[in-house]
């Protein structure tokens, strides 16, 4: 059965990639134009920082003299493209952003990369384009600080893409969200959110599932809540399509051996063949698919062990199975 967040997910975008014309030059993107009717199943918040900062639309574009983490520390600065200063304005202007996400409830974030104020992964300094191990935007070092979920604008470009972070998107927002105030919480936990990391990064599953189990009977809280940032760190890392399809293809052949599909429509699978693997499209759907089913009956999909589901499908699925909840008719009615 996998578990269910039945609250639709607040969260914050930057607000060029939600179609909101405030790049420099007066332009945007709609990175969302793909998720369709999925779209409402979350809240969605858009913020600009160089908006907030006051630079006005269009403006100069802007560059970091060091990375947003430097900037931060006043090590480094940021320049409009005439060499006119706007460091503090833009520290303000993301602060202001960042107040308005946390009374949104947000905790996920879409960033547009490559950005000197919302880039996390990739920022660009001077004419340098950096990687995650080098630094941020400004805004992006002020988002990592907060140990939100950040999500990649380049994820939403394509449906598989999408559907690897969504999954582990709401694996995180579920694992963050559980009580854990003994070893056998978080181990439950772990049972649930393993399927993924297992099959993102083998060895640092093992690892954790290692620490777990020489877990002493009443570790202190500290030790709980390390351990439990390592599984959420873990949950940041994306798949890859074969890995995906791979594990797709397992849990597929497990529910077959076990017996678990009798009388299931698991959907019709050919993902042995070479056309399948390689089609992302095709793969996405399938995915999205086997979630439907599973959930509807009740097996546990691996690869995707949390989903959201409206609380109103959930309410309507159970009702269903629960022919007593219906109204009876009585003699008087007959
Ligand atoms: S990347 Fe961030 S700061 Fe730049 S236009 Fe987009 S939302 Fe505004």
């Amino acid at each position: 059965m996998p578990e269910l967040i039945t609250r639709r997910t607040p969260i914050g975008i930057s607000a060029c990639v939600y179609g909101c014309p405030v790049r420099y030059n007066g332009k945007s993107f709609d990175v969302l134009g793909a998720m369709g009717r999925e779209k409402a199943d979350f809240a969605f918040t858009p913020v600009c920082p160089e908006c907030m900062a006051g630079l006005g639309v269009p403006r100069d574009p802007i560059h970091l003299t060091g990375t947003g983490q430097e900037v931060l520390l006043g090590e480094a600065k940021l320049k409009t493209r005439r060499g006119h200063e706007v460091t503090d304005q833009l520290i303000a202007g993301s602060r202001v952003c960042l107040e308005t996400l946390q009374r949104a409830g947000v905790r996920a974030m879409i960033v547009k990369e490559a950005s000197p104020s919302c880039g996390v992964y990739k920022a660009r300094v001077g004419k340098r384009r950096t990687e995650s191990s080098e630094g941020s935007g400004v805004f992006g070092a002020m988002l990592l600080e907060t140990g939100w979920f950040l999500i990649p604008d380049n994820a939403l470009s394509n449906p598989l893409l999408w559907w690897d972070w969504r999954r582990r998107l709401h694996a995180w927002l579920w694992l963050s969200d559980r009580t854990i105030e003994g070893a056998r919480d978080l181990f439950d936990a772990w049972h649930v959110v393993k399927f993924i990391v297992q099959e993102t990064d083998r060895p640092l599953a093992d690892e954790l599932g290692r620490a777990l189990a020489a877990l002493p009977k009443n570790p202190g809280a500290e030790v709980l809540t390390s351990l439990r940032l390592r599984m959420l760190d873990a949950l940041r890392k994306p798949s890859t399509r074969s890995r995906i399809a791979g594990w797709m293809l397992k849990t597929y052949k497990h529910h077959a051996k076990s017996g678990t599909l009798d009388g299931v429509d698991l959907h019709d699978l050919t993902l042995d063949s070479p056309e399948f693997r390689a089609n992302v499209m095709t793969l996405a759907a399938e995915l999205t698919l086997l979630e439907r089913i599973s959930f509807e009956n009740d097996l546990l999909f691996g690869t995707s062990p949390v989903i959201y589901r409206e609380g109103r499908r959930v309410k309507a699925r159970d009702e269903m199975r629960e022919p007593s909840h219906l109204p009876q008719e009585t003699d008087e009615e007959l």
